[in-house]
């Protein structure tokens, strides 16, 4: 049958990231907006992005993809379980 185990794939809060007043997160807003827009998927509250472009936005910051996704989870702006997000 078909498995449901959460899955690790990176999904953004974009209410909280475009909310996020500091400017350290202004390059992952800025890239989650642009891939909004070639996906023409504007009406989520989250959006699942790729693990390479984690990396790309990774090296922006000058850490490890680890050390991003950890960035990410201080700041709040990762969901962990995204149908867990919506049943709440
Ligand atoms: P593409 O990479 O040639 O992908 C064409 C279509 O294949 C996408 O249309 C989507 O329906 C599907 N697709 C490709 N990769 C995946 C995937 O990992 N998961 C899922 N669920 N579907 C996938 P879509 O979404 O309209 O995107 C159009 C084009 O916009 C993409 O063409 C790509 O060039 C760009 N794009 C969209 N989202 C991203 C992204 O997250 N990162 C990057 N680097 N480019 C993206
Ligand atoms: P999931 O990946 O756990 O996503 C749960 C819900 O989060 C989705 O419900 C959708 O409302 C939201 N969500 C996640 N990523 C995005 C995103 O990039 N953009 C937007 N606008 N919303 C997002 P939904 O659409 O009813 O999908 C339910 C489940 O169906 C998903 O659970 C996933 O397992 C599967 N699914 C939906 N679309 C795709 C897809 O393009 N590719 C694959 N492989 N699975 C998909
Ligand atoms: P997903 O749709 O569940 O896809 C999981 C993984 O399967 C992707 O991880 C990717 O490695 C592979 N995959 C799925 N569809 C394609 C495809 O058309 N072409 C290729 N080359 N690989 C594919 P990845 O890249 O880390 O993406 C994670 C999630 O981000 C995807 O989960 C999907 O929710 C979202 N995503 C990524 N790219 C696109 C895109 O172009 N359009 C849309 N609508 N969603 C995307």
């Amino acid at each position: 049958g078909v498995r449901h185990e959460p899955t690790n794939k990176i999904v953004l809060d974009l209410e909280r990231l475009y909310d996020e007043v500091s400017d350290e997160l202004a390059y992952v807003a800025r890239y989650a907006r642009a891939i909004q827009q070639q996906r023409g998927d504007y009406n989520g509250r989250v959006l699942s992005i790729r693990a390479d472009d984690l990396r790309a936005l990774a090296i922006v910051y000058d850490i490890s993809p680890s050390g991003l996704i950890e960035r990410l989870t201080e700041a709040g702006v990762l969901v962990a379980d995204p149908r867990a997000f919506f049943a709440s």
